[in-house]
């Protein structure tokens, strides 16, 4: 199929985009990576009557250290993003998800705000932003604003951004003292979605996961965090007694969709075999 008329703008400035967004409002759609977006297009799944390619913006591409953590800008592409030093130093569980996501090929346009606009909730970024804490930077020609990643996604590629807003990048608190990461993901063939995906984000202290943060993709409408499987970890020396109680509350708390992909008891036994694998990972490491 051949996707519905549009009109196309390549705005040079955030300034034009913001205006070209207000101008079309919900009819307007930003183009980023164009790796969903043009898909769903030509299948007409997505029917907007302007695309506003903000490509040729400079400066949306950045990937930095600053007080507040690791910036990545909107326009940073995946594969610059996995090869990052920055972010293999301050942000390891992203470096570990992104050879998850897609093939290279793919990961050479996609971008971390397409990843995250995006929401699904199968994917690996949104994942590893709410294991992290990390929050998400919108602006719209009536200001900026930051929002938690907990709060940002609200559905199946939905998010907390309104009309007009552009997200212009993601902020990772710095990796505090003691943390570790593990992502791991379990999946048809490599580079498929998940069927279920695991960030795992801990504080390890006397051999033991003092706190831990988990949260699932590919179980919910959104990546899902595992408060009660966390609280059977934290603390707990974790022979094989603990860890299968770890397993259970896991199992117990998720309420993994059934689709043609994987029925809901696999996906939570998989999700079973993930949280085992990221402990281990965790206090080996
Ligand atoms: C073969 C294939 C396999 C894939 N496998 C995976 C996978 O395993 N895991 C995974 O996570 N993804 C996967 N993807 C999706 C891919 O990573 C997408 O590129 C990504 O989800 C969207 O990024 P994008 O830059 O291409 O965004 P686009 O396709 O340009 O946009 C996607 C959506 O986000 C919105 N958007 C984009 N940028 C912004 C912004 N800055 N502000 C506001 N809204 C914005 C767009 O309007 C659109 O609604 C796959 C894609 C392909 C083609």
């Amino acid at each position: 199929m051949k996707p519905a008329p549009f009109v196309y703008h390549r705005p040079a400035s955030l300034p034009d985009a913001l205006a070209l967004l207000e101008r079309y409002g919900a009819e307007g759609r930003v183009l980023a990576g164009g790796q969903s977006l043009v898909p769903a297009l030509n299948m007409r799944l997505a029917t907007p009557g302007a695309l506003i390619d903000i490509n040729r913006i400079p400066g949306l591409d950045e990937i930095r250290l600053g007080a507040e953590g690791l910036v990545l800008g909107a326009l940073a592409r995946l594969d610059a993003v996995e090869r990052s030093p920055l972010v293999a130093a301050h942000a390891p569980l992203i470096a570990q998800a992104l050879p998850h996501v897609a093939h290279l090929a793919v990961r050479t346009r996609s971008t971390v705000g397409g990843g995250i606009a995006h929401a699904d909730p199968a994917a690996e970024l949104p994942a590893c932003l709410v294991a992290l804490g990390g929050t998400v930077r919108a602006l719209s020609r009536r200001g900026s604003r930051e929002i938690g990643a907990a709060e940002f996604f609200r559905g199946v590629c939905t998010t907390a951004l309104g009309p007009g807003e552009v997200l212009t990048a993601v902020v990772v608190p710095r990796l505090a003292p003691g943390w570790r990461s593990r992502f791991d993901e379990l999946a048809r063939r490599h580079g498929d979605y998940a069927l279920v995906a695991l960030a795992a984000h801990a504080r390890v202290a006397d051999g033991t996961l003092a706190e831990a943060r988990l949260v699932l993709a590919g179980v919910g409408a959104t990546p899902v965090r595992a408060a009660r499987a966390e609280a059977a970890l934290a603390g707990r020396r974790m022979d094989a007694a603990a860890l299968d109680a770890a397993a259970r509350a896991l199992a117990e708390e998720l309420d993994p969709p059934s689709d043609v992909h994987a029925s809901a008891a696999l996906r939570r036994h998989l999700a079973g075999v993930l949280l085992r694998r990221a402990v281990r990972g965790l206090l080996e490491a």
